[in-house]
């Protein structure tokens, strides 16, 4: 229901939903209060496992950041990083990120020498911007002893094209350190290989819009596989290693194999899980 409501404090009559007045202090209350819930700890990480397509053994885990509010319950990523990018919060927030998820795989890393998996963790656009990131990252990796080919950071197309200046040395930096750079959402953006290839870019990670294509790919859309095959081979003779996004069935991974993709994440080989289920996890996968 809409009402008529003297609103905009200049005497004017506008409409007023309640519904998006709701919606809008809630943005407002949760962007007010993400530095402090940052400091009060309510932050957490789940890992996703990243599988080898042909072998299902774990290569890698996704570290996916939650907000465990004390009002709101679990929030998921999609309802505050747009914020905290927006007022800034993402540096620090981001910053806990990599230093939480460095320091849990380097336990992975002592439980299991011998299987090393590596962690990979989120980079929004303004932390390559804004903040001293390739200090930061430096600075956790001899923190917690974590051997920088553990760490992949993933960044979306639009953080990396057209990067001159700032974001290509922080990009060259890290390359240098050894730490893996990978293209998130890949597919979504420009797309333009042939720019990537020239940058220090390791590994791209197929959106899941091409991997949700291939439900229907057989009887409905055989381009879409066709599409995704040609872009695999092309990133392998530029030396891009290729993970395929929410892989959901049985059918998709096997296809993804088929078409030469190396590993896959998704909901049919494990859901985002706190960091003791991963270790159970790993575990099993090595006995
Ligand atoms: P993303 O980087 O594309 O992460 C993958 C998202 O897909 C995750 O959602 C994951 O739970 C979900 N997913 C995984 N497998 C499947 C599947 O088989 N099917 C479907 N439908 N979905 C699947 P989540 O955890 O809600 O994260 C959403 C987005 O928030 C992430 O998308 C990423 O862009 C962002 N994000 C998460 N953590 C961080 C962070 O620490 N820093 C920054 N800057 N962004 C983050
Ligand atoms: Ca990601
Ligand atoms: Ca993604």
């Amino acid at each position: 229901t809409l009402y008529w409501a003297k609103a905009d404090g200049k005497g004017r009559w506008t409409l007023f939903d309640p519904e998006r007045n709701a919606h809008r202090v809630t943005r407002q209350a949760l962007s007010s209060t993400l530095r402090p819930a940052l400091d009060r700890g309510e932050f957490a990480l789940e890992y996703q496992p990243i599988v080898g397509l042909d072998d299902e053994t774990l290569h890698g885990a996704e570290a996916l950041v939650r907000w465990r509010h004390p009002r709101f319950g679990t929030l998921g990523p999609d309802r505050f990083i747009g914020l905290a990018e927006e007022n800034g919060a993402i540096v620090p927030l981001g910053r806990w990120v990599l230093e939480a998820s460095c320091r849990q795989a380097r336990r992975w890393l002592d439980d299991r020498p011998h299987n090393p998996v590596y962690v990979s963790v989120n980079v929004a656009v303004r932390q390559v911007w804004d903040s001293d990131l390739v200090a930061d990252v430096e600075r956790i990796l001899d923190d917690t002893g974590l051997p920088p080919g553990l760490l992949q950071l993933e960044l979306t197309e639009s953080a990396v094209m057209g990067s001159a200046g700032r974001p290509l040395q922080a990009l060259q930096a890290l390359s240098e350190m050894g730490v893996r750079i990978a293209i998130d959402d890949f597919g979504t953006g420009y797309s333009n290989l042939a720019y990537l290839s020239r940058l220090p870019v390791r590994a791209l990670k197929l959106d899941g819009t091409f991997v949700r294509g291939f439900r229907t790919a057989r009887h409905e859309n055989p381009a879409d596989e066709t599409i995704v095959a040609a872009l695999v081979q092309l990133a392998h003779e530029l030396g891009l290693t290729v993970t395929a996004e929410c892989v959901e069935g049985r059918e998709q991974a096997e296809r993804l194999r088929g078409i030469g993709c190396d590993t896959g994440q998704g909901y049919y080989y494990a859901r985002p899980m706190p960091a003791p289920s991963l270790t159970a996890w790993l575990s099993r996968a090595s006995t």
